[in-house]
Formats: C-alpha cells, sequence, structure tokens
C-alpha cells in the first residue's frame, strides 16, 4: 500500500484518556496517531485512530505492529504511556495483583518497543524515538505501591538498555511525572488526599495531563536531538526534597 512518507506516524499506547488523551490530542496536530487501548476514547477525534487491544498480549501486540506497518508505514515514534495502578498494603499484596502490574506497565512496553524496534525505516535523517511514561515513584520507595514502583523502575532501566542498545537510530527517553490529575487518581485518592499532596508538594499544586503531553510534544519536536537515555523528572519538585510518601 502506498503512503504518504510525509506524514510522521506515533503509536500511543493507553490515549483514549487521562495522560494518554491529552498527549494524543498535541500529537494529532502534527502526526498521525495511532492509539493502543483497551477501549475507544467517549469523546471521539477524528484525527486519532484507536486499535482496541490489551498492549500486555503479545500476539495482539505482534499483529498491531504488523497492520500499522501495512496500512500508515513505519512508525516515527512509539509512546509507552498505558499503565495500571493497584495501592495495596505490602503484606496484603497478592501474586495475580503483582503480576498484572508488571505485565501492563513494563511487559507491555518490552513488547511494543521490541515490535516497533524490528520495523526498519528508510529514514535515516532523524533517529526515531520510544518515549516511557514512567512515574517518580520508580525513583523512591513509596509504600502501598511495591509493585507499580517496581514496574516503573524496571520502565527506566529498560529506557537506558534501549538507549545504549538501539541508538543512534532510536533514542529512548522516559518522563517520570509526580501526581496528575487523571482518572487513574480520582479512582485511587480522595478530594482530600489530593489536595493534601498538592500542599505537600513544593510547587503547591498537582500536574496537569497538558503539561505532560507538552513534554512528549518537545522529545518528538527535533528540537534536541541529543536526548537519549534521559530521564525526565516532571513533579513540580516532590522527589527533590524526599517527599513522595
Ligand atoms: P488512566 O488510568 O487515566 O489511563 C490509562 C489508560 O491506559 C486507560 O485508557 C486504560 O484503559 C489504558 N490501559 C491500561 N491498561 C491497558 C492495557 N493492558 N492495554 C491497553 N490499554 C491499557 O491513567 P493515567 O493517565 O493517570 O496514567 C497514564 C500513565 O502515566 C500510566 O503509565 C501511569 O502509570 C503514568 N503515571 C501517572 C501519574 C498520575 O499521577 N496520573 C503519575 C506518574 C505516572 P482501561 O480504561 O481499559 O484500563
Amino acid at each position: 500500500m502506498a503512503h504518504d512518507e510525509s506524514q510522521k506516524i506515533v503509536v500511543l499506547t493507553g490515549g483514549s484518556r487521562g495522560i494518554g488523551r491529552a498527549i494524543a490530542e498535541v500529537l494529532a496536530a502534527d502526526y498521525t496517531v495511532i492509539n493502543l487501548d483497551r477501549e475507544v476514547p467517549s469523546c471521539r477525534d477524528d484525527r486519532v485512530t484507536t486499535m482496541v487491544l490489551d498492549v500486555s498480549d503479545e500476539s495482539r501486540v505482534k499483529h498491531a505492529f504488523e497492520a500499522i506497518r501495512t496500512e500508515h508505514g513505519v512508525p516515527h515514534a512509539l509512546v509507552n504511556n498505558a499503565g495500571i495502578s493497584e495501592p495495596l498494603e505490602f503484606r496484603e499484596l497478592s501474586l495475580q495483583s503483582w503480576n498484572r502490574q508488571i505485565k501492563v506497565n513494563l511487559t507491555a512496553p518490552f513488547l511494543t518497543s521490541r515490535e516497533f524496534s524490528r520495523l526498519k525505516s528508510d529514514d535515516r535523517s532523524s533517529a526515531r524515538t520510544i518515549i516511557n511514561i514512567a512515574s517518580a515513584s520508580g525513583l523512591v520507595g513509596m509504600p502501598r505501591y511495591a509493585a507499580y514502583n517496581c514496574s516503573k523502575s524496571g520502565l527506566i532501566e529498560l529506557t537506558k538498555t534501549l538507549a545504549v542498545e538501539l541508538a543512534p537510530s532510536i533514542h529512548t527517553c522516559a518522563i517520570c511525572p509526580g501526581y496528575i490529575l487523571t482518572p487513574m487518581q480520582q479512582a485511587e485518592y480522595s478530594a482530600e488526599e489530593l489536595a493534601s499532596c498538592a500542599d505537600a508538594n513544593p510547587s503547591r499544586r498537582l500536574g496537569t495531563p497538558d503539561e505532560v503531553a507538552a513534554l512528549v510534544s518537545f522529545i518528538l519536536s527535533g528540537k534536541n536531538n541529543y536526548l537519549n537515555g534521559s530521564v525526565l523528572v516532571m513533579d513540580g519538585g516532590e522527589t527533590s526534597g524526599g517527599m513522595a510518601s
């Protein structure tokens, strides 16, 4: 199938709501955005194509990347954003919950990044890019989040390993957001808890999905092609003072 080579393609996971949704909206101005999510967004955006799948399912991920290559061409970038969080006291943490969080937050980015890296682009003018949405929680200890934190620190390590193994043709970066107000946070915290998180933050507020999306957009803009293996913390200063808990 003939493709419009001038139109760059970004594959984004978990783009139907929250941070992913904001990323999809920002990138849709300049890229063909393919959103891999378990559900279609509640508010339709004609500029974003959604493929419904579980990104931790190896065969579904392989088929999705084959279909993307056939229908759209080789993607310029991959944004691994889909993630889940199941806060539990460590003594109550079941193996099933541990495995679920590791599977979605770490195994899925491994699977998508592997398929993305196996596709070869003819365009040698700039590095292709992988951006992993990790978390400030992957940098510090935090009670009740053992599985989540380990999955995110694993994702940071995957970022660094890919940065040395896949460069110069592919650059890989991680973004580590702090508290960002999304459906995930609203499901986990009461309004009072979120207000006290904001109060405890040196910046005295939570971050926004649009701020994460703006950072993704900057990394993909090509204005700085030396970002590789970079772990960009975006948490209002929260982890700088060891206040994450
Ligand atoms: P949300 O829960 O609001 O959105 C996550 C999206 O990912 C949902 O659309 C969800 O679909 C999708 N998704 C989850 N699992 C899968 C899967 N297996 N296959 C396909 N799609 C899936 O999360 P946020 O927007 O808050 O978070 C986005 C990312 O940012 C996550 O990786 C999170 O860990 C990270 N992050 C978030 C922070 C925050 O404060 N919000 C802070 C630091 C990091 P479904 O509804 O079906 O589950």
